[in-house]
């Protein structure tokens, strides 16, 4: 049985038939890119999420560049961002000439360890940009407080945070500007690159807007030096059509990853299983990807993938050891928390179109190889 890594040719499939019959009056639109099907899924992001203002992008890595600008953030601004992300966290304070001050990450959520910020903070500090990664949000609660102790702005990058909830505000909207990421293995995933800026500032929504196509205002004038970073008419019809099994999609998630718990659980031994942290405010969790810490992790995911099971180490090097931030001056041992979970996380399948007895299959697949290692690991 081959269990991939990401698969969602059922699902995307089903959804073709909804998106054929608006197509003859798509292609009579005339205007493709940013245009009338983009607003259409601004508005149905809007009311998903509750962002009084939703810009549709080209993905998420140039929503976050896009939303540093709007903030004014530029060179010599420090903005402390986790050293355990996707790579964007970094390439977009580096784009903008900002410095990235990388913060470790706290144990079981994987983001930004709020304990470890103020510390961090120095008279060229203008930003804090938590990372919500893979099921749950950063402690929201302690870090919007000390961003307002130090008066500092907050963007969220919420690219994997799409149904997140934190005190009932959804993910991207508690700070000053967040992104959301449509790549097409994200919860709602576009059929190529898509991205959105959710905020509630109608400033930064105009700017953002702007800078997102070329610098224009809506007279045609350009106001300040902007990208092309339009999102195509075609993917906004396509997500469109995927909203409708959005909350669908996150419930499959969670009745895959409970199976997954209850299959690992006499595994225990070897594998550390996904936890959610208790805070002080509710949250709506969204798994996006379930991540497993073992030991041996590269020897598994060799052993998986010999047996056609497909897995993906999140994240093998932490930011701050990235060649390209070889100038900042960080070394092997200084964030030691990530430093260990990128030598021994791992991402197991996980996707609606998931079945059972694949994530039975990966279960017993591990369970062999802990088994075959003997007493001594
Ligand atoms: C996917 C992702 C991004 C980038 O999204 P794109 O739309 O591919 O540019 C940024 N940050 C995080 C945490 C992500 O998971």
């Amino acid at each position: 049985m081959t269990v991939p890594f990401f698969a969602m040719n059922q699902s995307f499939s089903s959804t073709l038939p909804l998106i054929e019959e608006s197509l003859d009056a798509f292609v009579d639109q005339a205007s493709w890119v940013n245009d009338k099907q983009v607003r259409l899924l601004e508005q149905a992001i809007e009311a998903y999420t509750g962002a009084p203002f939703a810009i549709a992008t080209g993905n998420a890595t140039d929503s976050l560049i896009i939303s540093l600008l709007a903030l004014g953030i530029g060179p010599d601004d420090e903005v402390i961002v986790p050293c355990y992300s996707f790579f964007a966290s970094l390439s977009c304070v580096l784009h903008v000439g900002a410095t990235p001050v990388f913060v470790d990450i706290e144990p079981g959520s994987y983001g930004l360890d709020c304990a470890h910020v103020e510390a961090c903070i120095t008279p060229r500090t203008k930003a804090i940009m938590p990372v919500h990664l893979f099921r749950q949000m950063v402690d929201m609660q302690a870090l919007k407080a000390i961003a307002q102790r130090h008066r500092l702005l907050l963007i969220e990058d919420s690219a994997e945070g799409i149904g997140m909830r934190w005190d009932g505000e959804h993910a991207g909207l508690i700070g000053d500007i967040g992104v959301l990421s449509f790549f097409p293995t994200k919860t709602l995933g576009a059929l190529g690159d898509a991205g959105m800026i959710l905020t509630r500032d109608p400033l930064l929504a105009s700017r953002a807007r702007q800078i997102m196509d070329n610098g224009r205002d809506a007279a045609g004038l350009a106001q300040r030096l902007g990208y092309n970073s339009r999102m195509d008419d075609l993917q906004a019809l396509w997500l469109r059509a995927r909203m409708l099994e959005l909350e669908p999609d996150i419930a499959r998630r969670a009745v895959h990853c409970a199976l997954y718990d209850k299959y690992l659980e006499p595994l225990t031994q070897w594998v550390q299983r996904p936890v959610t942290l208790v805070r002080n405010c509710p949250q709506r969790t969204v798994d996006y990807v379930y991540l497993i810490e073992v030991p041996l992790r590269d020897a598994l995911a060799a052993f998986l993938a010999a047996r056609h099971i497909g897995t993906e180490a999140y994240y093998p090097l932490p930011l701050h050891l990235q060649p390209v931030c070889e100038h900042l001056g960080f070394q092997a041992g200084d964030l030691p928390v990530a430093e260990r979970a990128s030598t021994r996380a791992l991402g197991l399948p996980l996707y609606p179109d998931l079945t059972p007895a694949a994530i039975g299959r990966v279960c017993e697949a591990i369970g062999e190889f802990y088994a075959a290692q003997g007493a001594d690991l």
